[in-house]
């Protein structure tokens, strides 16, 4: 059974697979750092669980309506639409397969820390990125707090390279199952032991890493930029390995929305069209790359 997209014949059970694969590593991620951060949390909740995840999850409901709306293909379904492009970087083969899986896998993630950098440096993206950064908690449902205009511009971005690129769709589906996963696994309200935490900061983000740039120090918001690797923010220069208050003494959120009224799902909606908060200015980005 196949559909047909642009033109270019789409095996069904590719979708089928993504569809599958994404829900329930969604699902499995979602619940395992749940009950990781409920038995072990790294800090009390200044506001109740139950709250923040029927918050969360309400306006990650709507970020879905409008994505699915706007958009109607996944990632994987544009993978597969631009498999056959003319003009793809990674669908000839100038280099082994698996080196071009491995290759798509960096670039998407390097797409990913791009456009979180630029949300860290234009003003008005930063005020549509400053939902995520307001909330004032820090646990695993702070990874879906994302204003809808943010998840329709990295939609965008993301489906932009793909066509650009035309990487192999295999590549494409692990990469975003890659983040999925890391998503949860990177807010979670829980620190590693002290012996995993180096060794895999090395190779991941890890909560602690990505905790950093949820601080409330607007130098540190810049900091910690990446998705999955932690090797773009070494690279270009905002890693830093830990705030200046230490992991128990830094405060997460933005300054003047350190309260349970950011919760509110139509709060959160129209907090890129309110006045600027204090504390929400744009960090000079030299000086901060710089430090
Ligand atoms: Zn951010």
């Amino acid at each position: 059974m196949e559909s047909q997209n642009r033109g270019v014949t789409i095996p069904v059970p590719w979708i089928r697979i993504e569809s599958f694969a994404y829900w329930f590593l969604f699902a499995a991620t979602f619940l395992g750092v749940a009950i990781w951060e409920s038995f072990r949390p790294k800090r009390d909740l200044s506001v109740p669980t139950e709250r923040r995840w029927g918050r969360h999850g309400t306006l990650m409901m709507i970020c879905s309506v409008i994505s699915v709306g706007l958009y109607r293909v996944s990632p994987v379904f544009m993978a597969v639409s631009f498999a056959g492009s003319r003009f793809g970087l990674l669908n000839k083969p100038w280099l082994p397969f698996a080196g071009r899986c491995a290759l798509t896998v960096l670039v998407l993630d390097l797409v990913k820390y791009t456009t979180h950098r630029a949300y860290h440096s234009v003003p008005f993206l930063w005020r549509v990125h400053q939902v995520h950064h307001s909330d004032p908690d820090f646990d695993v449902s702070t990874a879906v707090r994302v204003h809808p205009i943010e998840v329709i511009l990295n939609q965008g971005a993301y489906f932009a390279a793909i066509a650009i690129f035309a990487p192999p769709v295999i590549a494409v589906l692990v990469a975003e199952l890659a983040s999925c996963v890391q998503s949860f696994f990177g807010h979670a309200n829980a620190s590693l032991p002290g012996w995993a935490e180096k060794p895999l900061r090395s190779m991941i983000v890890t909560p602690d890493m990505h905790r950093i740039h949820h601080s409330e120090e607007v130098g540190e918001q810049y900091r910690n930029l990446g998705d999955i690797f932690p090797w773009w923010d070494r690279l270009f220069r905002t890693y830093l390995a830990a705030p200046a208050a230490g992991q128990d003494g830094m405060i997460p959120g933005l300054k003047g929305f350190q309260n349970e009224a950011s919760l509110g799902v139509a709060f959160m909606l129209r907090q890129p069209f309110l006045p600027e908060p204090q504390g929400g200015d744009l960090p000079d980005v030299r000086v901060a790359a710089a430090r």
